[in-house]
């Protein structure tokens, strides 16, 4: 079940209705108020952050990948993205508590370059989740940064071994159950 937390951050629409809006949308949401917040972590330290990492992504990845030969989760993925944003539009954040947490943020808003699309914060499963967007989106429904995309991103539509996967209506990608 899905709800709104209110505190102590504002509340507006629950998580499933960003969902749902996410699933029907014909153009990216609007921008947050005041436009996209600038990162004030220079490029000439996140870029090279993110490429030293690259090489440890893939082999992560990798590794994943051949576990999950081994071990068939019950669900495969078919199709293709159709490059219509809604994932990159409705990224969820889980927030994290303590420090750990306060670098959990800066890594996927100054690193990464996600931004906080509505200040809410709402809740799923007993976690608090921030919806946010990313600043890489190209209006032709490319990925402004491909190359070094996030781990996130590489692994989107994520097919877990444990629950029916979730999947935005209309990406182009359905699930699908293994024989
Ligand atoms: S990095 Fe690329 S694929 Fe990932 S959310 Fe941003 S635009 Fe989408």
């Amino acid at each position: 079940m899905l709800k709104i937390y209110s505190d102590p951050e504002p509340v507006n629409d629950g998580l499933d209705e960003i969902l749902a809006l996410a699933e029907e949308a014909e153009g990216p949401p609007p921008l947050p108020e005041g436009g996209i917040p600038k990162q004030w972590l220079p490029g000439f330290i996140r870029w090279p952050v993110r490429l030293i990492l690259l090489p440890f992504i893939c082999i992560d990845l990798a590794a994943q990948r051949f576990a999950r030969l081994l071990i068939r989760p019950p669900f495969k993925k078919e199709g293709a993205c159709l490059k219509r944003g809604n994932c990159c539009h409705y990224i969820l954040v889980p927030e994290a508590k303590g420090l750990l947490g306060k670098l959990f943020y800066f890594w996927n808003t100054q690193v990464l370059g996600f931004y906080r699309r509505k200040p809410e914060v709402y809740e799923s499963d007993g976690k608090r989740i921030y919806v946010m967007g990313c600043r890489y989106f190209k209006k032709d429904g490319s990925c402004g940064q491909y190359f070094l995309r996030p781990t996130v991103c590489r692994k989107w539509p994520i097919i877990e071994y444990f629950g029916y996967p979730r999947i935005i209506k209309g990406c182009g990608y359905k699930v699908v159950p293994k024989k």
